[in-house]
């Protein structure tokens, strides 16, 4: 099997090059992400350079509102739509096996399926392989248990997401990885910059042409929290395994300092997000896909919640409930990550590090 995707020249990347080739005989939206500069140094748009600039794009929808070609002007410039669709179809496309991400994408169905057999699956394990012993969340559920479920499901995701970015930077043309393209990318992600609007002023995609931090501050909310409490499950297994330090951990501990605000600011993002999503224009995001990301917000939703409800109702009878819930939700959270919207988090940061690449060519 070959890793490497040629591009093909589908009618989204066609409708988003003839918008392109619009933006880049008009200019004026030059400052306002990185799209538009990355846009501005090509003439012609191979397939590869239009799958670049769509992942790339916040879908902010700053261009949308300043633009002089949306309809009804004969030329229809829609171009967060436009490369929204691009987007979608570049992940179904780096994604293997090929067809599940369109599915659970444009389905939200498909997510709320994998949840509901997740936590199935752990009730199910919960009630056949209860241990003889343990403590804490360990006399619910062996750790030897957890672990043989929790390590494919982690492991088999890293490795699709593997082969999605080899295709994805095959298809891009990137060029070599250096340390400095790496912390341009990561500083540029961890700010968001690109939903600065380009002058600090935010973006409009819940208040059309007027400007609005919210989005910015609840995807910062989300994606910090997550990665807190992606951090808090590292160190409990490095106490675990490292230190014979076993859960539940008390309130002064790495596990519950990073997981608990991690699984607030996850929560409150997560909500926050989903409220924006109602307000949003649908016409300015990928046709089919409302129903998909919608039922992904609230599966990452569902886990921050339930790791803190969880957390909260230790030593209770709700213990055995709460952790099938909890770890039925990080089960198809894992499971999902390189078909669902979160595969967007790994694509949105190899498109950071191809444009540091990008600019720093031109000034080499
Ligand atoms: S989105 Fe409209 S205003 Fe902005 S560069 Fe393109 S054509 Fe010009
Ligand atoms: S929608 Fe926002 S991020 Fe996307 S191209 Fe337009 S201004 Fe840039």
């Amino acid at each position: 099997m070959s890793l490497d995707t040629p591009a093909p020249s589908t009618p989204a990347i066609t409708e988003a090059r003839r918008q392109a080739e619009i933006c880049n005989a008009c200019r004026y939206c030059e400052g306002f992400c990185a799209v538009f500069p990355a846009m501005f140094d090509k003439r012609l748009f191979a397939n590869g350079d239009i799958t670049q600039l769509a992942n790339l794009c916040h879908n902010c929808r700053g261009c949308y509102y300043s633009c002089q070609y949306t309809s009804p002007h004969e030329f229809e410039l829609n171009l967060p739509k436009a490369l929204a669709e691009v987007q979608v179809e570049s992940w179904d496309r780096f994604a293997w096996p090929r067809g599940i991400s369109a599915a659970v994408q444009s389905n939200g169905l498909a997510i709320a399926a994998v949840l509901v057999l997740g936590i199935a699956a752990l009730f199910f394990a919960q009630s056949t392989l209860s241990p003889d012993g343990g403590e804490g969340f360990y006399a619910v559920l062996a750790h030897s248990v957890m672990t043989a479920i929790f390590m494919p499901a982690f492991l088999f995701p890293l490795a699709v997401l593997a082969i999605g970015l080899r295709r994805y930077w095959h298809e891009t043309d990137g060029r070599p990885v250096k340390f400095r393209h790496l912390r341009e990318a990561a500083m540029n992600a961890a700010k968001m910059r690109n939903l600065s609007g380009g002058q600090e002023q935010g973006c409009n995609y819940e208040k059309g042409d007027r400007y609005s931090q919210a989005r910015r501050y609840a995807h910062q909310a989300t994606m910090w929290g997550f990665l807190l409490c992606f951090a808090a499950t590292v160190s409990g297994t490095v106490m675990h395994y490292g230190f014979a330090l076993h859960a539940p951990y008390s309130l002064i501990s790495l596990p519950k300092i990073l997981g608990v605000p991690g699984g607030v600011l996850l929560t409150l993002g997560t909500v926050k997000l989903a409220w924006l999503k109602t307000r949003a224009d649908s016409n300015l995001g990928a046709g089919t896909t409302r129903g998909g990301e919608m039922a992904f917000v609230f599966l990452l939703g569902l886990t921050g919640a339930s790791g803190l409800a969880l957390y909260a109702s230790t030593g209770t009878t709700l213990v055995p409930s709460l952790m099938g819930l909890h770890l039925g939700a990080v089960l198809a959270l894992f499971l999902l990550t390189p078909y669902s919207k979160m595969a967007h988090g790994f694509y949105r940061l190899a498109a950071l590090v191809r444009d540091a690449q990008r600019r720093s060519a031109k000034t080499d």
